[in-house]
C-alpha cells in the first residue's frame, strides 16, 4: 500500500514508522513532528527545509527560502498562513 504524503512537507510516508510518533493515522511525517507526533512549528519546519536545500542544492539561503515558500504554500498544514498575506 502506498502511503499518503505528509500534509506538512509532502514527503511520502511508506510505513507506520514514517508517520509522526509512529502512528499510522498521523497526517504528518516523523521529520515534521516531535517524538510524540505533535507537529513542529512553521518556523522550525521552514528552517529545516531551507538548511536542507542549501546543503543539497548548493544554493544561497535567500534562494532556498524562496523554494521553501513555494513548496510550503501548497501544503494543507501551512497554506492558510500564506492565504492570510
Ligand atoms: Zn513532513
Amino acid at each position: 500500500m502506498e502511503g499518503n504524503p505528509c500534509e506538512s512537507c509532502n514527503r511520502p510516508m511508506h510505513s507506520e514508522k514514517n508517520h509522526g510518533g509512529g502512528f499510522a493515522g498521523n497526517p504528518y511525517c516523523d521529520f515534521c513532528t516531535d517524538g510524540d507526533g505533535n507537529l513542529n512549528s512553521f518556523e522550525e519546519i521552514r528552517k529545516g527545509m531551507v538548511d536542507f536545500a542549501v546543503s543539497r542544492d548548493d544554493i544561497g539561503t535567500r534562494e532556498a527560502q524562496e523554494v521553501a515558500n513555494q513548496h510550503l504554500r501548497k501544503m494543507p498544514a501551512w497554506r492558510h498562513l500564506y492565504e492570510a498575506e
